[in-house]
């Protein structure tokens, strides 16, 4: 069995594709991880997990005839099994996001956890997949209210295609964030936990410029033990 996790936030820069390798890499000390950059129209993955040169991605999954075999497009990096978006405009383009769903079933036959690095926007078909073909939604937002407001939006969305919430990561806090009350008021907005809370931390940029995941860059980084924790509070059923 495995367990489907959609890295989720209302808009885009709040920290998902850094969450979800963090998080992979966490859960990847116990279990097979694999990740996908499910992002197909803002793509970057590759670009925090060192595989730029990729010559296979998701794009030639999901574009019919470039008759791409799945195993192609899977890297193996830092423990985890990678399959990293292409950036170009055509790709997005071409790409059809309902072959997502087969990409996902069969990634899912050899992986113990799935974690898709979710677009930002709501509404279209590439957006919703991720969010659809997940079991539950981690939702990443910086500790504010315009924040919350947004990840709001994003349990509701997921709730109506009956996906559930892991909890809320909050990233990028400041040392004069007040976060408990932030916490308070999420468990009160979603009645559900705060999976952790993710100092914003030099390294984190150091690691996306080194193209490693920061559990990989800075393992002992205050925002690598926040995202451990938060790995360990996702509670992961496969
Ligand atoms: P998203 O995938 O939601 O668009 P990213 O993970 O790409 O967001 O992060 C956006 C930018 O913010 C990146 O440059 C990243 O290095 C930086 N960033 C993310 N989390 C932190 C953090 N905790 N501390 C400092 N910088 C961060
Ligand atoms: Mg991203």
């Amino acid at each position: 069995m495995v367990e489907a996790f959609a890295v989720a936030s209302g808009k885009g820069g709040t920290g998902k594709t850094t969450s979800t390798l963090a998080l992979g890499m966490a859960l990847a000390e116990e279990y097979d991880v694999t990740v996908i950059d499910a992002d197909t129209g803002m793509a970057n993955l590759l670009f925090h997990a060192g595989l730029d040169d990729a010559d296979v991605t998701l794009h030639d999954l999901l574009v019919a005839d470039r008759d791409a075999d799945v195993d192609e497009a899977v890297y193996d990096r830092f423990g985890m099994s990678v399959v990293p978006c292409g950036t170009s405009l055509d790709g997005f383009a071409a790409a059809d996001p309902e072959r997502l769903r087969d990409v996902v079933a069969d990634l899912a036959a050899d992986a113990d956890v799935l974690l898709l690095d979710s677009p930002a926007a709501l509404g279209s078909k590439s957006a919703v997949l991720p969010i659809v073909l997940a079991d539950r939604i981690v939702v990443v937002l910086q500790p504010t209210v315009p924040s919350l407001s947004d990840g709001l939006k994003v349990q509701e969305y997921a709730r109506s295609y009956g996906t559930s919430t892991a909890g809320v990561l909050f990233n990028r806090v400041q040392p004069d964030e007040d976060v408990d009350a932030v916490a308070d008021r999420a468990a009160r907005y979603f009645g559900g936990a705060t999976l952790g809370t993710v100092p914003e931390s030099d390294a984190v940029r150091a690691a996306r410029r080194a193209g490693e995941p920061l559990l990989a860059h800075a393992p002992t980084d205050p925002a690598a033990d926040a995202f451990r924790e938060a790995a360990a509070a996702l509670d992961v059923r496969p």
